[in-house]
């Protein structure tokens, strides 16, 4: 059975609020530091790297491509 939660993440730089939907195994992964959890794209294969990228840091696209620009990660 998979349960669902949802979560609002916050961008630590423009304050902007995406709100996710997560499976409860997803959320205990998340919830492992990092060298014990699963890679990301493990975790959530169905999210774009720019979703990834806020969950984890904290930053959106927006802010992302700002500070780092807009090169593709691999
Ligand atoms: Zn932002």
């Amino acid at each position: 059975m998979n349960q669902t939660a949802n979560a609002v993440v916050e961008c630590r730089m423009c304050n902007n609020l995406t709100e996710f939907y997560f499976e409860q195994w997803q959320l205990a992964e998340l919830a492992k530091p990092r060298r014990e959890r699963m890679l990301m794209q493990d975790i959530f294969p169905n999210f774009s790297i720019a979703d990834r990228e806020l969950i984890i840091s904290n930053t959106c696209d927006t802010c992302w491509q700002e500070l780092y620009g807009s090169e593709e990660e691999e």
